[in-house]
């Protein structure tokens, strides 16, 4: 059972050699495509699954409640396409009916409130229904936070080993500044300390919400959540709150959701789709916004945007307003180099390193520009490509002998297909 031709054990090796070495190659000719159109993890297939199923957990629930009153009506399970039906068993409650029917009574459903229906108006029926609504829709947030405390620890965890590499990098960065050894040191270590009171918010459950440093800031993180993330947490958002005790990142469901039930599920997946925007939002936090002492110089941060706007392709309005995308480029900066000490492990496949890729920047496909913001485009196919630790773990200089790369930093620009 055991035995193989040599046929069958060394074709499926070459197989994935080659493919590996093409996707290689179309990512470095257009990483944009490989990121933005041949990427399986954009695909339909991932598209809202996983709130589809928890929309019609909180149908069943309601109607579990309800079962014998929805059953004598006729209604046999509730969805999102039926839900109307309610309405218009609502809709006939006069008070001949209302006795016989059953429906009209007050506190008909189990789990919502109200006086005798058959003597309300069409206009206040129409309120009772929003009010149903409203009751499936909390227990939507309940099923919600369910799940994302089921995994909490997993996405826990991969918070922390980003907030590690995030050190890393940008201790790294410090190094290479040219500064003074005190301020070096003084900047790393407000930055250290900034670090270590921030916390990650993904979900409104109770176990989540408990990481606030007080119950201020606790219904703070609850409304930005809601606001932030859609009302079915169908959002691929990301925000950074300064709140006075902590500082926290709030990091939307939908950025990692349809990752957990699939059956690529793995840390790798998670990890992945996590990098880009976690690191992208602590960055936000260890930005000179108005405290200037003990950060990263601003004019540094405005030459890179500078640069940004003049060396990589022009008709960017960065090119035109560098200082008002100052802060999301130095956001993307430390992103891109948190991401290139992953990529840059020997001991990843071309394949993995492509996977992360999909995984890690998918959120900014088809983003336009905005006041602050670059246009994803620009984001992923100049400053995630000429990132050199990226652009050079795909050796990407292969595809790019012909003309010269240069590459943006906080100290200027480098060359970086040269002296290979
Ligand atoms: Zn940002």
């Amino acid at each position: 059972m055991l035995a193989f031709s040599n046929e069958e054990l060394c074709s499926p090796l070459d197989s994935v050699e080659i493919d590996e070495e093409a996707r290689r190659k179309s990512f470095c000719k257009d990483p944009y495509k490989v990121i933005c159109q041949d990427n399986p993890y954009l695909s339909n297939d991932f598209e809202m699954k996983h709130e589809n199923k928890i929309e019609q957990m909180s149908y069943d629930y309601f109607y579990y409640v309800n079962k014998e009153l929805l059953q004598r009506h006729g209604i046999d399970g509730l969805h999102e396409g039926n839900i109307h039906r309610i309405k218009e068993l609502l809709k006939g409650c006069f008070p001949t009916r209302a006795e016989e029917e059953g429906i009209c009574e007050k506190s008909i459903f189990q789990n919502s409130f109200t006086d005798d229906l058959y003597s309300f108006q069409e206009v206040q029926k129409e309120e009772f229904t929003k009010t149903i609504k409203k009751r499936i829709k909390e227990e939507y947030l309940y099923y919600y936070s369910q799940t994302m405390d089921y995994y909490g620890d997993k996405i826990n965890s991969s918070f922390d080993s980003i907030k590690d590499l995030f050190h890393d990098a940008i201790k790294e960065e410090i190094q290479n500044l040219s500064l003074s050894d005190s301020k070096r040191s003084k900047i790393l270590k407000n930055y250290k300390n900034i670090l270590n009171k921030t916390e990650i918010i993904f979900s409104i459950s109770d176990k989540e919400l408990k990481k606030a440093a007080n119950k201020m800031e606790e219904s703070v993180l609850y409304n930005v959540l809601l606001d932030d993330c859609g009302e079915k947490f169908h959002l691929q958002n990301g925000a950074a709150l300064y709140e006075r005790e902590k500082k926290y990142i709030v990091i939307c469901p939908r950025n990692f959701i349809e990752l957990l039930k699939s059956p690529f599920e793995s840390t790798f997946e998670i990890n992945s789709s996590l990098l880009h925007i976690v690191a992208h939002e602590l960055a936000h936090h260890v930005f000179p916004k108005h405290e200037k002492d003990n950060f990263i110089p601003r004019e540094k941060i405005y030459k890179y945007a500078l640069c940004l706007g003049g060396v990589y392709p022009r008709g960017e309005s960065i090119a035109k307003r560098p200082h008002d995308y100052m802060e999301e480029a130095y956001c993307d900066y430390f992103a891109n180099k948190v991401i290139e000490r992953v990529i840059s492990n020997k001991n990843l496949r071309t394949k993995d390193k492509i996977d992360l890729l999909q995984l890690t920047m998918r959120g900014l496909c088809f983003v336009g520009e905005s006041k602050k913001h670059p246009r994803g485009r620009f984001r992923i196919k100049e400053m995630l490509y000429r990132h050199p630790k990226v652009f050079n773990s795909l050796k990407c200089y292969k595809e790019n002998q012909n003309k010269i790369i240069e590459s943006c930093h906080l100290e200027g620009r480098d060359i970086l297909n040269l002296g290979f």
